[in-house]
C-alpha cells in the first residue's frame, strides 16, 4: 500500500451513473402524473437541478428547497399548474432510488480496492433515502466502509465542517493518508481542498477546468487511481 490507505468516492456520476438513473425517474414519474416527457425537457430539467443544486454547495439553499425548487421552476418553465412539485418531487426521489447503474468499472475497482485492504467511503450530497437505496440495491453498502451524506450530517459539501464530521467518525486516520474522487470542481474537488485533502478529479469526458480550485490528479478512466494508489 502507498501513501494512501483510504479512499472518499463521490457517489453520483463517478462511481454511480447518476444521469440515467435521473432519465430514468424522470420518466417514471411523468407518466405516472399523466405530463408529456422529451429529452429536450430532461435536458432543461438537468440545468435547473445543477443551479439548484450549486446554490445549497454554496449554502445558500437548504435541501428541502432545492429539492422542491427545482420542480417549481420546471412547472413553471413549461406551464404546469395542476401538479404539486413537493409531490412529484417525493415520487421522483423514490424512482430515483429505484434504479441504479455503474459507471464504467466502478464496480471491479471498489472490489479490487476492498481486496487490496482500502479503507473506502462515500462522501455524497444527494438525498438520505435515495442514496441509502441506491447503496443497498448496487451492493455497494457491502464495499465501503461507511457512507457520509450531507442530510445526516448536517453540512453539504464542499463545506470544511462537513468533512470534519466525517473524520470525527474516523478516528486514527490522518488527512495525509486519505484521496477524494470525485467528478465535482465545486462540491468535490473544492471540499477536498477545504478539507485539506488530495483530490483526484475524475474527468471522463474532459471538460474544461473552469473553477480555481487546486487539483492533485487527473483521471479519465477510474482504473487509472490503481497506479496512483501504488
Ligand atoms: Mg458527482
Amino acid at each position: 500500500m502507498g501513501r494512501y490507505t483510504t479512499i472518499f468516492w463521490d457517489l453520483d456520476q463517478t462511481l454511480l451513473n447518476f444521469d440515467r438513473s435521473m432519465e430514468y425517474a424522470l420518466q417514471e414519474v411523468f407518466v405516472q402524473y399523466g405530463l408529456e416527457i422529451n429529452e429536450e425537457m430532461i435536458a432543461r430539467y438537468a440545468i435547473i437541478n445543477r443551479s439548484y443544486w450549486n446554490r445549497l454547495e454554496s449554502g445558500e439553499l437548504t435541501k428541502e428547497q432545492v429539492t422542491v425548487g427545482r420542480f417549481r421552476t420546471l412547472f413553471a418553465e413549461l406551464g404546469i399548474t395542476h401538479v404539486a412539485p413537493e409531490k412529484l418531487n417525493a415520487d421522483y426521489q423514490r424512482a430515483l432510488g429505484s434504479v441504479f447503474f455503474y459507471m464504467d468499472g466502478a464496480k471491479e475497482l471498489v472490489t479490487l480496492l476492498k481486496e487490496r485492504g482500502y479503507r473506502q467511503y462515500v462522501v455524497t450530497n444527494g438525498v438520505n433515502a435515495t442514496q441509502a437505496n441506491k447503496m443497498k440495491l448496487s451492493g455497494l453498502d457491502k464495499i465501503m466502509d461507511g457512507v457520509f451524506v450531507s442530510e445526516v450530517i448536517g453540512f453539504p459539501k464542499p463545506m470544511k465542517e462537513y468533512f470534519d464530521a466525517c473524520f470525527a467518525t474516523l478516528p486514527g486516520v490522518s488527512r495525509n493518508e486519505c484521496i477524494l474522487v470525485g467528478d465535482s470542481l465545486t462540491s468535490d474537488m473544492k471540499g477536498a481542498e477545504n478539507a485539506g485533502i488530495n483530490a483526484c478529479w475524475f474527468n471522463p469526458e474532459n471538460r474544461k477546468k473552469d473553477v480555481d480550485v487546486r487539483i492533485t490528479y487527473e483521471i479519465r478512466r477510474l482504473e487509472e487511481l490503481i497506479p496512483i494508489l501504488a
